[in-house]
Formats: C-alpha cells, sequence, structure tokens
C-alpha cells in the first residue's frame, strides 16, 4: 500500500514536485526499484516539511533511503534526523516528541526543512546535473519563502544548492562548518558538516559543533 495522502503538508505546495516526476532518469530507475522492493515505503519525491512562516530554512542534501525516501518527511527515521530534530527542539524550534514517524506529534515553528534534491540518490550522491535539474522546485520554494532570513545548510552539496539558488558565487561562497555568507538579497546561508552516521562517528561533528550553528542562526535572527 502506498502513502495516500501524503504523511506531511507542504508549506509550499507550489514548489512540489509530481509523485512520478520524471526529469532525472537514474533516480525514477531508483524509485520504481525501491517500489517493486518496498512498496509500502514512500518512494517519490520529497516535500518540504515545517512552518510556512519560517524565518530559518534547513537545507539537506537528498532523501536518505531509510529515512525520508522511506517515511515521506524530511530526516525522519534515519540517522541524521536524530540530531537534527534534538537540536530544533533545543532552540524551540521544534515542539512535541520526535518519535522517527511522521505521525509522531513533532511540529516545527519559525524553520522549515528544504532538500536541495527531492528524489533518493544512489549511494547517497546525486550527481551535479540532477542537482542542477532539481534546483527550480528549490528556487521556488525559497522565492515562496520571503520571511526566511536565515538558512542553514547540512553538508557541501546543500550548501552550494543554496548558494547557487540565493544567486552566490561559488567561488565567494565556500562552504565550511560555521561558514557565513550574504546573499545579494540579504539572506544569511550558514554551513555545518552534515548530521549523517559518518560524520558523527567519526566525531568530524559533535552535537556541540552542529549547535553552533544553530545558536549562530538564532543570534542573527534577533539582530
Ligand atoms: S530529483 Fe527533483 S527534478 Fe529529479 S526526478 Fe526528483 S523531483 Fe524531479
Amino acid at each position: 500500500m502506498l502513502f495516500d495522502p501524503p504523511p506531511v503538508t507542504s508549506p509550499v505546495p507550489q514548489a512540489e514536485a509530481p509523485r512520478d516526476c520524471p526529469l532525472c532518469p537514474r533516480l525514477v530507475a531508483l524509485r520504481q526499484a525501491c517500489r517493486e522492493e518496498h512498496p509500502d515505503w514512500w518512494n517519490a519525491p520529497v516535500p518540504a516539511w515545517g512552518d510556512p512562516g519560517a524565518w530559518l530554512a534547513v537545507v539537506g542534501m537528498a532523501p536518505g533511503k531509510h529515512g525520508a525516501n522511506r517515511t515521506g518527511r524530511p530526516f525522519t527515521g534515519d540517522f541524521a534526523g536524530d540530531l537534527l530534530y534534538a537540536t530544533l527542539l533545543k532552540f524551540g524550534l521544534a515542539t512535541g516528541t520526535y518519535r522517527a514517524d511522521p505521525s509522531d506529534d513533532l511540529q516545527i515553528r519559525g524553520a522549515l526543512i528544504l532538500n536541495a534534491v527531492k528524489c533518493l540518490p544512489p549511494q547517497n550522491k546525486p550527481e551535479p546535473i540532477e542537482i542542477a535539474t532539481c534546483r527550480p522546485y528549490f528556487e521556488t520554494a525559497l522565492a515562496s519563502l520571503p520571511k526566511v532570513r536565515v538558512l542553514v545548510a547540512l553538508g557541501k552539496i546543500a550548501h552550494d544548492a543554496a548558494a547557487r539558488a540565493l544567486g552566490l558565487k561559488l567561488a565567494h561562497a565556500k562552504f565550511g562548518h560555521g561558514s557565513e555568507v550574504t546573499a545579494p538579497d540579504g539572506r544569511i546561508l550558514l554551513g555545518t558538516y552534515h548530521s549523517s552516521r559518518y560524520n558523527q562517528n567519526t566525531r568530524r561533528l559533535t552535537p556541540a559543533m552542529f549547535e553552533t550553528v544553530f545558536a549562530r542562526a538564532v543570534e542573527l535572527r534577533n539582530g
């Protein structure tokens, strides 16, 4: 049984891809294979999730196979989501309890989550052409969110996709943990290492490091 209707309501429905978006052949092939293997999973472009009046946009790279690709809600059900949602709760950007399930009572307040690439990529690595092909959805979402003043991008791929969507030249928007750059329209893009299992297990990213970036985002909001 497929999820119907979708388990989350997008705050930017005008920026969502159709369930069978055909634009990236490699990702479509993987989507079809996943549908055959796991017909009870989401297996479709993952919509944004969060507050339509958000001041903060968290930008992920793409759905994880056992996370958003399975559950249909960004970062829900995979390792990376545990730290992300714990951090959002800690900073008052979410309420309720995260149970790694779209039917939990978690609500995001003042923030939302977008992915640079809406479909599951093989080996968790989207190709540049796939990032570029999905960018119009991302750009439409950003254009639909005038209250978003700060973006926190998780990892270089998400950062660079967000930088391009904001009209920044990558030569002037270098990614790093704690990187910060201002876009032509005044929005501020922050970078953090991705909250992936690998980064956390190798201590490349600690919860304290992750929280430092969100603390900076809050500081920027407060002027
Ligand atoms: S990644 Fe984006 S553009 Fe590509 S198939 Fe999925 S929704 Fe369509």
